[in-house]
Parts: C-alpha cells; structure tokens; sequence
C-alpha cells in the first residue's frame, strides 16, 4: 500500500538525532521555557527572515495571538473585518472569530486554489483592518498586488504559513512577506513536532512581546499580570525535536518537489486538472492537490488500488455547522473546489517508484 503520509518513516530518517533530542530534554530537568525554546525561536526566525519568533502552544493559536495582539495595541476592535480566502482550513477562520472580528471571505482562483487578488478591492470598507492570506497546500498566496492593497489601504498582511515552511517569494521567505504569520508544527506538516505546537514570527517588538506575554498568562514580569492572557507555550520537548527537523527541513521540502516533477510531467489524463505549476521556489507541496469531477469515484478506485489519500477539505467554512448564519452564502468557486479536491501521497519519504504507481493509476482511471 502507498501511504498517505508515512510519518513513522519520516521519523525514522532522523530517529538518533530525534532521540538525543528528547533524551536531553528529559535529563536536563528543565522542560518549559529554557534553552531548547530560546534556541528554536532564534534558529527559526533566522530561517524565515526576521527579528522576533515566538513559540507557541499550536499553529490555531498562533494566528489568535496576532489579531489579540493588535487589539490590545490599539490597531484593531470589536466588529473590524478581515479579509480571508473562502477556501481555507478552519482554523483561519477560526482566528478571526475568536476575537469578535468579521471575516469578509473572498473566492479563490480555481486555477490556483489561491485567494483571486481581483476580487480584494471591491470588499474593502472602512472597517477593514486585515487582509489574511493562506499558502495552502503549501503554495504562495502572495502577490504584488496583494501588498499594494494592504500599503495603499494601510491593512496589516497577515500570513497563515501552517502549510509553508520554507516557501519563497522572491527571494524572501513566506512568513517574513507581511506584518506578522503564523506557522503550526502539527505532525503531519512540513515542519512537524511530536505533537502541537505553533509559532508567530514578525519584525514589530512591539507585537513580538505583546504576543508573549498573551502567551504566558498575559505576563512579562513573573506574577505580574498585563493582559488576560492564557497558557499557550510550546514545551522544551516539541522545541528540540524542531530544531533537528529544521535543519533537515530543506532537504525534506526538496524531495517533496521531485515527487511533485513527477506527477506535473506524467499527469495525462484529461479528466484531472492540475492546479497551475508554480516556480519551485514558491511551493513546498505540503499537499499535492488534483481536481476531478469525478473525485468521489477517483479516490474509491485509488483506495482499491492500493493508494491512500485524502480531501482538502471536504466541506467549506461557509458552510460548517459552527458558522450556520453563512451557510445560505453562496461560494460557487469554493464549493466547486470542495466537491473536486483530491490529495496524492507526496513526502520526503516517497519514492519515485512509488509515485509512478500512482500515475499509471491515474493515467488509466
Ligand atoms: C494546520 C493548520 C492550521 C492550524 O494549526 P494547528 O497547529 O493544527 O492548530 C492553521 N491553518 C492552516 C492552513 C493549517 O493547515
């Protein structure tokens, strides 16, 4: 069977360097904010490109921090509205929500599953503070555009890079192209811990230490309380095992993009579509994303065959339970693509024997 992701496998690659990791964690009898923490923000945000990095509890509260933080400094309030892809995972949304902002959602590009940078404009009103871009499936949402709206309008540029790391434009990192990101360190991402864990990365101190505190229990001075904060740390543990896969992530993310050459040059069949190829610098393929008409049938016929893969996602935020006063929006882009997404097996662990099973399934379906 081709799995979908082999995480077993991934581990295995760096399993010694993994386990002294952790073992000198455990030993050291220091297990929250210490050395390995201190040494993960500062390798990281050397590695994105720029000033400050804060290790959080999960990549969810990561984007939460941000918008409290800009509340608490002053630059956003109740009711402001945030520009975001309709297509997102939840957990966007879920960010602009949980601090009673509006989250004003915009169609993607089929062709590029990204937010379509022409319909921004016309949805800006003078309650807009934010615009919030996603590089899903680990592809760069940024544009030109996109950043003269935000200077032209003064909104703050918001990146959600849970599926990015590593990702460029030009030649600066996606998570250092707007004012602030948030990065997750879910398993299952290009940058994945033993467990949650998040990050915020920015070159305002200002929202850096805002952040921390938030953090911390709303503390920067032990036992003395600035903002009501929570408990939202990202632990030695999960810290050492990220500095190891960092240094291994470039690596990582390059063999994800010769599975990814494979499947762009001997994908044939006229039923799929792939989404349109972008320079290899601005994709890390955290997922490989197909669209068919015929998903259903497509991932049923994969899964007899042997194949393992998944949809993302299978249905819209406009269209969950949790956000039942938009579910009569209507989202033709979006839903279109829910109803047609598939994701192929790709990782640093697949080979390319394997990845042309998978095309000459596809190639004959
Ligand atoms: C995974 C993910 C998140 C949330 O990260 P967690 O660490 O799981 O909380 C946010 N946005 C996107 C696009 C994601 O894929």
């Amino acid at each position: 069977m081709i799995k979908f992701l082999d995480l077993e496998k991934i581990t295995s690659l760096y399993s010694e360097e993994l386990h002294c990791a952790a073992k000198r964690v455990i030993d050291s009898g220091w297990y929250l904010q210490g050395n390995e923490n201190a040494n993960f923000e500062n390798n990281y945000s050397k590695y994105i490109g720029t000033n400050y990095c804060i290790g959080v509890a999960n990549g969810l509260d990561a984007l939460i921090w941000i918008f409290r933080a800009y509340k608490e400094l002053g630059y956003m309030q109740d009711g402001d509205e945030v520009i975001v892809p309709a297509n997102t995972y939840i957990a966007s949304i879920l960010a602009i929500t949980e601090n009673n902002l509006i989250p004003v959602l915009i169609e993607p590009k089929y062709e590029t599953l990204e937010i379509d940078e022409d319909l921004i404009e016309s949805q800006i009103t003078e309650k807009t503070k934010a615009i919030l871009i996603v590089h899903l499936y680990g592809r760069c949402a940024y544009t030109d555009k996109i950043g003269e709206i935000c200077k032209k309008y003064n909104l703050k540029l918001i990146e959600d890079n849970a599926q990015a790391h590593g990702c460029y434009f030009d030649n600066r990192k996606t998570g250092s192209l707007g004012d602030a990101a948030g990065h997750s360190f879910y398993p299952g991402k290009n940058l994945g811990a033993f467990g949650d864990g998040g990050a915020v990365t920015t070159n305002n101190k200002d929202l850096a230490d805002c952040i921390r505190a938030l953090a911390n229990y709303g503390s920067q001075k032990k036992y003395v309380f600035k903002y009501q904060g929570r408990n939202s740390r990202l632990d030695e543990i999960q810290a050492a095992v990220l500095n190891v896969k960092l240094k291994h992530l470039d690596n990582d993310n390059d063999r994800r993009k010769t599975i990814a050459k494979f499947y762009y040059d001997n994908i044939k069949n006229p039923s799929i579509v792939l989404p349109k190829r972008m320079d290899d610098k601005q994709n890390v393929y955290h997922l490989f994303p197909i669209l068919s008409s015929n998903r259903d049938a497509l991932q049923q016929y994969l899964t007899e065959n042997g194949v393992q893969t998944l949809i993302h996602y299978p249905i819209p935020p406009h269209k969950q339970e949790c956000y039942k006063n938009w579910n009569t929006l209507s989202f033709p882009i979006t839903e279109r693509i829910h109803n047609e997404e598939l994701s192929l097996p790709i990782s640093p662990v697949m080979t390319i024997e394997e990845a042309k099973q998978v095309v000459e399934l596809l190639n004959k379906f």
